[in-house]
């Protein structure tokens, strides 16, 4: 090994970046593939990067890691602790942290990478290194695709990937079949007439409308989707109006959508639209509702068969009883992306980061102890090691699996 990961992951952690502006982590990244013998393109969904190594005949491979921080202030004490800062979407000042521990994915990827490339001869078939922008914004995988990833470079064969989590290192998660939730950020305007508070009859009212809008959304789960089913609608913003004797004319509402099964996503947001139009037009509203959509993130959906055969392969190399099922997660995530713009199977697992004295606690009790900072916590500090060479050692020995 000539790369110290250790090193290249206190430096990453240190010098985190905000989503679409991770150019300092995109330079070391395609330097490191460079030097490893890889075909690099940089720039690919605006700040993403690609490393190809082909090696004859065979399956193509595609390992993917997500390279953003986030605006959270590091409070985690660590000496290689992020003071870093950055300007977010809105030119706001903001703390820049890796505080989803995406440096552990950069690190890890850039280890298996310099791992399968030295190991040439062992097998066939090409191997694509995706470093992904913007993965905690939601646009990251998408932007790489509508950037033409999928004609630019080799189509692969499987999409494989890994979260780092609070669960003791050591152990990875692996849920099959719907593994992460589909999220759904959308703003509602609801358009109305304004005028004088004192007149209503000479309005269209925008505060009644939306709280008819909100109050009937309420149903959309209960009324409209299987019990059997999971789907979660939450209003978390509502604005409208600047004073109490103004009807204003319009007003916004902010959502989030989460579900587990994209005929069930559809349908929500299918009767999430409706129900603004309809109301709509009950109010006599004098044009449609504008809907807009940000923030997307599909269904993670892990291809049950080639999840156990990673399964398999993870517990020869970590230990027979080191991968379990945590079930679905509310998070979200886009890796997803790539497996269905190509049409292959997905796997995609978590990667133990946490304490390994935690195992015995868990072991114990059945659950993680609540204080254990997660992912996104100010406080969330993966342990460096074992966790960076488990990580290595999952993705090529998975990787190896798939490749001829
Ligand atoms: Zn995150
Ligand atoms: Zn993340």
């Amino acid at each position: 090994m000539t790369l110290d990961l250790t090193a290249i992951y206190k430096d990453l952690h240190t010098n985190p970046e905000l989503s679409f502006q991770e150019t300092r982590t995109a330079g070391i990244v395609a330097g490191h593939l460079r030097e490893l013998g890889f075909d690099v393109t940089e720039g690919v969904g605006r700040t993403g990067v690609v490393g190809v190594l082909s090696n004859g005949e065979g399956p193509t491979v595609l390992l993917r890691a997500d390279m953003d921080g986030l605006p959270v202030q590091e409070q985690t004490g660590l000496e290689y602790a992020s003071t870093a800062r950055g300007t977010d979407p809105d030119g706001k000042d903001v703390p820049v942290m890796h505080a989803c521990g995406h440096d552990v994915h950069v690190t890890c990827l850039l280890g298996a990478a310099e791992q399968l490339a030295a190991e040439k001869d062992a097998w066939g078939g090409t191997l694509v290194t995706v470093f992904q922008p913007a993965e905690e914004a939601g646009g990251g995988a998408s932007e790489m695709i509508a950037d033409g990833f999928l004609d630019r470079f080799p189509r692969p064969d499987v999409v494989l990937g890994q979260h780092v989590a609070p669960i003791p290192a050591g152990f990875i998660g692996l849920t099959p079949g719907p593994a992460m939730a589909a999220a759904d950020s959308l703003n509602i305007t609801l358009h109305g007439t304004g005028g004088h508070g004192s007149r209503p009859e000479a309005t269209v009212d925008p505060v009644y409308l939306a709280a008819n809008v909100i109050n009937r959304l309420q149903g959309v789960v209960s009324r409209e989707i299987s019990a059997l089913d999971t789907a979660v609608v939450t209003v978390g913003q509502v604005h409208s109006g600047t004073k109490n004797n103004i009807i204003a004319d319009h007003a916004v509402l902010g959502l989030s959508v989460r579900s587990y099964r994209e005929e069930v996503r559809t349908k929500v947001l299918a009767a999430v639209e409706r129900i603004a139009q309809a109301e709509s037009a009950a109010s006599n509203a004098p044009k449609e509702p504008t809907v807009e959509y940000f923030e997307r993130f599909p269904v993670t959906v892990n291809d049950p068969s080639a999840s156990e055969r990673v399964a398999t392969v993870l517990r020869s190399v970590l230990g027979e009883h080191s991968v379990l099922n945590p079930g679905p997660l509310s998070g979200s995530e886009d890796v997803g992306e790539f497996a269905t713009a190509a049409g292959v199977p997905l796997v995609y697992w978590f990667l133990g980061g946490g304490d390994p004295a935690l195992a015995e606690i868990v072991a114990k009790t059945g659950r993680m102890p609540d204080e254990v900072p997660s992912n996104h916590s100010p406080f969330f500090a993966p342990v460096i090691d074992p966790t960076l060479g488990n990580g290595v050692k999952a993705l090529v020995s998975t990787a190896r699996e798939f490749l001829g």
